[in-house]
């Protein structure tokens, strides 16, 4: 069994190609690390999961695995909720994570409530204030979840056999697989 990779596809996905002389597939590169470290095949209901947010932070520290039905609850209830200032009012208010999570999409305020948010949108069909730029918040995520707490680097990738950490050419990659599994 030969690995090539990983190479990063265009959504900052990280990804190696296994070929066993006859097919080749393609999977997520953190799922082959689990799954390598496991010595087991992932079921289809289990996921991985990046800790701290960023999918290419690979080390087993940052990584669980979690039942699919749980992980998007999660990617919620993990963001910090933050202190802000109402915008309309100035009372200093507590946003939920989920609060935060939407609001990081860039909307007006934030506001203390619907209140607030409503008495800006009024002013604002009557002319009466400037629209406010979009206010940028950063996701802070809790770490409060239990890692694998694997070690932090793989067997085979330590080893330099020679068959992890060959180039692979991006453009082409998802081209030639003939099976793939994408699931993460
Ligand atoms: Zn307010």
């Amino acid at each position: 069994m030969k690995v090539y990779g990983p190479y990063t596809r265009k959504d900052g996905r990280q990804m190696v190609v296994l070929y066993d002389g006859e097919h080749t597939i393609t999977m997520s590169y953190p799922k082959f690390l689990v799954e390598e470290k496991l010595g087991r095949i992932l079921s289809d209901t289990e996921t991985i999961d990046h800790l701290n947010g960023d999918f290419t932070d690979n080390d087993f520290e940052n990584i669980r695995i979690v039942e699919r039905a749980e992980h998007a609850k999660d990617d919620v209830i993990r963001i910090a909720g933050a202190t802000l200032t109402c915008q309309w009012c100035d009372t200093v208010f507590e946003c939920s994570g989920k609060s935060v999570h939407d609001r990081s999409r860039g909307k007006a305020g934030p506001f203390c409530g619907k209140s607030c948010s409503g008495k800006y949108g009024a002013s604002l069909q009557r002319g009466k204030v400037e629209k406010m730029p979009p206010q940028h918040h950063d996701k802070v995520y809790y770490k409060n979840k239990t890692s694998l707490n694997l070690e932090p680097v793989l067997r085979k990738i330590d080893s330099g056999d020679g068959d992890i950490g060959e180039t692979f050419d991006n453009g082409n990659a998802e081209g030639t697989s003939k099976e793939e599994r994408r699931r993460d």
